[in-house]
């Protein structure tokens, strides 16, 4: 980007045009990380973590490692980034008139050139920059921010999931309409509309499964028949294992006093290292994470999302039940989604009455 700004820019303008588009699109980008930052903090002072900002040519992303719990919360968060880019271009109009700038005569700057090099050009452009973001991000189209805005809105009335589903379905028609909009003007439209309408659709899929899986308990699907290894187990015969059954996370246990537990995707990547007789005591993560078996599945996956995806031991007053990781969960997931497809609703949750 920052080249393409920079060359667009030197053309007309030469080598004080190309440092000019160069600093003007950093500037924008560094916008853009505040506005990101805007939501990270805001989250991350209601206790949602924030794991990573992705800057994006199209913009940036602040990934959260859980969903905000309640819609008060999404709707602070979603509001903390275009607040940030109000803000930012209400200084800027401001310092524009101490200087006596007309920072909205369009005619009076196009007339000096909107992207002559000067400082007066980049704070107008900065200014511009900033609303258009501020107004594009609040565009009632989820996932954007306005989507988030509105769908918390809605969270008020008609619970999450309908929110979720009103919002979706206004965001993929905004963005159908800006789709044929941008096939007569501007064909970035064009993949900017494509975006919103799969990231729509991915939230409403993700309301789906969060109601499927909230609907049923750790102790429940736990298998009873899962392999569990004794700490002097042979690392191939956790390889071998892994070859044979689908099962992603194993129990090691001696007894019933579960010690550690072990990925398959941590036998199948140490087993070169260790060679095949090592105990798989060496290789198992020692720290466990226990649940109660009548913890929900969303919260069973937001505590695995900020472990970073350890997984957890589903522990009842007499003896673990099994080992649970986000893998788990995704297969579970997809399988709940598959029946209520069909409507059917396995296995029974345990208490009707949580679960509505
Ligand atoms: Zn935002």
């Amino acid at each position: 980007m920052v080249v393409l700004f920079a060359a667009q820019l030197a053309e007309p303008h030469g080598p004080r045009g190309a440092v000019f588009g160069a600093l003007l699109v950093l500037c924008i980008f560094g916008c853009v990380v505040l506005h990101e930052l805007g939501h990270g903090l805001v989250a991350q002072r209601f206790g949602v973590a924030v794991r990573e900002i992705v800057l994006l040519p199209i913009g940036g992303v602040a990934r959260l490692l859980s969903e905000p719990k309640k819609p008060l919360h999404e709707l602070l968060i979603a509001l903390a980034g275009p607040v940030v880019n109000v803000v930012i271009a209400g200084g800027l109009y401001l310092a524009l008139r101490s200087g006596g700038i007309p920072a909205f005569d369009l005619e009076e700057l196009q007339k000096q050139g909107l992207t002559t090099p000067s400082i007066r050009s980049l704070l107008v452009l900065l200014l511009y920059g900033n609303i258009l973001l501020a107004a594009f991000n609040m565009l009632p189209a989820l996932p954007m921010d306005g989507g988030r805005v509105l769908r918390a809105l809605l969270s008020f009335f008609v619970g999450q999931v309908r929110a979720t589903n009103i919002a979706a379905g206004l965001a993929q028609l905004l963005a159908v309409g800006l789709a044929i909009f941008g096939f007569q003007h501007n064909p970035f439209l064009v993949f900017v509309a494509i975006l919103v309408f799969m990231g729509a659709g991915q939230e409403r899929a993700t309301a789906r499964t969060n109601v499927l899986l909230s609907e049923l308990r750790a102790g429940e699907v736990c298998d009873p028949h899962a392999v569990i290894f004794a700490p002097g187990d042979s690392v191939g015969a956790a390889v071998d294992q892994a070859l044979r059954s689908p099962q992603a996370h194993f129990l090691v246990s001696h007894g019933e006093t579960p010690l550690g537990t072990l990925s398959r995707d941590d036998v199948i990547g140490l087993a070169g290292r260790t060679g095949l007789h090592a105990p798989v005591a060496g290789i198992m993560r020692r720290t466990l994470v226990r649940v109660p078996p009548d913890m929900s599945l969303t919260d069973v996956r937001r505590l695995l999302q900020e472990n970073g995806g350890a997984p957890v031991v589903v522990q009842a007053e007499d003896g673990a039940l099994g080992v649970l990781g986000l893998d788990d969960l995704a297969r579970i997931a997809s399988l709940s989604d598959l029946l209520a497809r069909g409507g059917v609703r396995r296995p029974v949750a345990a208490d009707p009455e949580t679960s509505a």
